[in-house]
């Protein structure tokens, strides 16, 4: 790709990651996406600059206009963290077009769950579901092996069910057992294992960091105290570990076999 090619990615990049803090906000309060933009505390509507990713968040330093209050962190990071799988996903999936934006649309989707499992701990139907036909879809178009893909999402979905069946939904959740269905669909058994095996390893050191950093005296203001009981939610760690796997090619079972 050339380089104005990366700008103009980077820039739909961060319009789509205002639109998913929009969509997740709103999913949540069930308002409808049309209409302003407002101030969660004041209700003032944005302004056309405060509407500009990122920037306005720097130009603002994280503060509302009107009132002063303190803007989430989470609205540039979403912005930066779409812009950079676009591009990822751009350069990965180059110079098919359709493929790009294809996946692009799974990996909104897939910022969307993320975000609103670790605000929410709960994954809304609606996206699990979306995101399982999207992936079908690409199985069917763009996989290796459309057998592979179904027998894959089954036997993850299968493996996920009994974990969340006998541990009573206290090691696996159920929505996280709907979603590694389409885990199996895109990315199929090899791949689509070593993706859940990066979500194990992973959740298994944040885990235990989040468990040793409550045994600190001194802790952050505000920071949460963990225990072996408290829920952490893992949809967030199955994302990093597909995308590590389809956007990376980091197969760890390659690491491990070679
Ligand atoms: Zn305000």
């Amino acid at each position: 790709m050339i380089w104005s090619t990366y700008i103009l990615v980077i820039i739909l990049g961060l319009i789509i990651g205002s639109f998913l803090n929009v969509l997740i906000l709103r999913y949540h309060t069930g308002r409808s996406l049309g209409g302003r933009s407002g101030c969660l505390t004041c209700g003032q509507a944005l302004c056309w600059f405060e509407l500009i990713p990122v920037l306005s968040f720097i130009c603002l330093k994280g503060h509302c206009r009107t009132c002063r209050t303190k803007i989430s962190w989470q609205y540039p990071l979403v912005e930066l963290l779409t812009a950079g799988l676009f591009v990822f996903s751009a350069q990965h999936f180059f110079p098919s077009w359709s493929t790009v934006v294809f996946s692009w649309l799974i990996i909104s989707l897939l910022i969307v769950i993320t975000v609103y499992d670790l605000r929410h701990k709960v994954i809304p139907d609606s996206l699990v579901y979306s995101f399982n036909s999207l992936a079908l879809i690409w199985a069917i178009f763009l996989g290796d092996s459309l057998f592979v893909a179904l027998l894959a999402g089954l036997i993850f979905f299968s493996a996920f069910w009994a974990l969340w069946y006998f541990s009573h939904g206290t090691w696996m959740g159920f929505g996280d057992t709907k979603l590694v269905l389409g885990f199996g669909f895109l990315l199929g058994l090899s791949a689509g294992f070593s993706a859940l095996l990066w979500a194990f390893v992973l959740g298994a050191i944040v885990g235990l960091l989040l468990l040793a950093s409550s045994k600190l005296k001194k802790l952050p203001k505000n920071w949460p105290r963990f225990n072996l009981k408290t829920e952490v939610p893992f949809a967030p760690f199955l994302v990093i570990g597909l995308l590590l796997v389809w956007l990376a090619n980091l197969n760890l079972l390659n690491v491990f076999l070679f």
